[in-house]
């Protein structure tokens, strides 16, 4: 067995690798200058340990003023239509968060409002996106985030794994929706009777031990298993699955000197948030 505090590091060390320029739809956008620099900064932040205010302190110092950024801001490149170089989030951290809570009630009650948009909508949306906010969540098959918090295409950027998990490549893509698309909120989506946190669970109780594949795909939920038994709560699993979510928010708030001076400027949140298979309700920590 693998110690927590080997675990830990290796978390750490996994996310301190240089984030990758190619997010999800970034060749269909033009390069802001400034991401280089970005990334540079991204990797020195994300050595730290979660919640850590001092950390959080150094990686505001290391941001620097984005030069360039809005000089620069043309609508067109070689006739094709891009998007804006710094664009301007359509709603406030706490209006994004009020739209999810809104659309989660009214899915948990039945009445969702989902209908497909019309070919002209989806045609005028092709020539760019502005999602309100982020979702992380698990790739389980019950926990779709557009229909649990009855939204519509263009409204959430997604990002989706068992657990779920954030590597570099999805940090990486976290910040560009933040940063180039203008999403004002992150919300990180555990969920009951995880498969994948049970696993986990499993795998720190010594009840099965995974091989191959398995071995790196639990590794990053660990830490919160050993969270949740120091909590002593009655329920390891959900309390597991809470504490995964709480720990992801955690790390993001500091892995990224773009991330945290957002926040720092209260435009940004990054939110933990547990949805129950059984209620359909989420339950936000915020
Ligand atoms: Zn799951």
């Amino acid at each position: 067995m693998v110690s927590r505090r080997i675990l830990l590091g290796g978390l750490a060390a996994g996310l301190a690798a240089p984030v990758l320029a190619h997010a999800e739809g970034y060749q269909e956008t033009r390069t802001p200058p400034v991401w280089k620099p970005k990334a540079r900064r991204t990797a020195k932040a994300l050595a730290t340990q979660p919640g850590d205010k001092a950390a959080l302190d150094k990686a505001l110092k290391t941001v620097k003023p984005l030069e360039g950024a809005q000089a620069e801001d043309p609508t067109t490149v070689s006739g094709v239509q891009v998007q804006p170089a710094k664009p301007v989030p359509s709603i406030s951290p706490d209006e994004a968060l009020g739209r999810l809570k809104q659309g989660n009630a009214a899915f948990a009650r039945g009445g969702a409002s989902l209908v497909s948009p019309s070919i002209a909508r989806i045609g005028e949306m092709a020539a760019s996106e502005r999602p309100f906010a982020v979702v992380v969540a698990c790739s389980d098959s019950r926990v779709a985030p557009e229909l649990l918090f009855n939204c519509n295409l263009g409204d959430l950027f997604v990002l989706r794994a068992a657990g779920p998990t954030v590597g570099p490549e999805a940090l990486g893509a976290i910040v560009y929706a933040v940063d180039t698309l203008g999403a004002s909120l992150v919300v990180v989506l555990g969920h009951t009777k995880c498969g994948v946190v049970g696993a986990a669970v499993d795998a720190a109780t010594r009840k099965s031990r995974p091989t191959g594949v398995f071995e790196a795909m639990l590794a990053p939920i660990l830490p919160a298993v050993f969270d949740a038994q120091g909590e002593k709560a009655a329920d390891l699993h959900d309390a597991a699955a809470r504490r995964n979510a709480r720990n992801i928010a955690s790390r993001l708030k500091v892995a990224d000197g773009i991330l945290a001076e957002r926040i720092a400027q209260g435009r940004l949140k990054i939110v933990p948030a547990t949805y129950d298979l059984t209620t359909a309700q989420v339950a936000f920590e915020a």
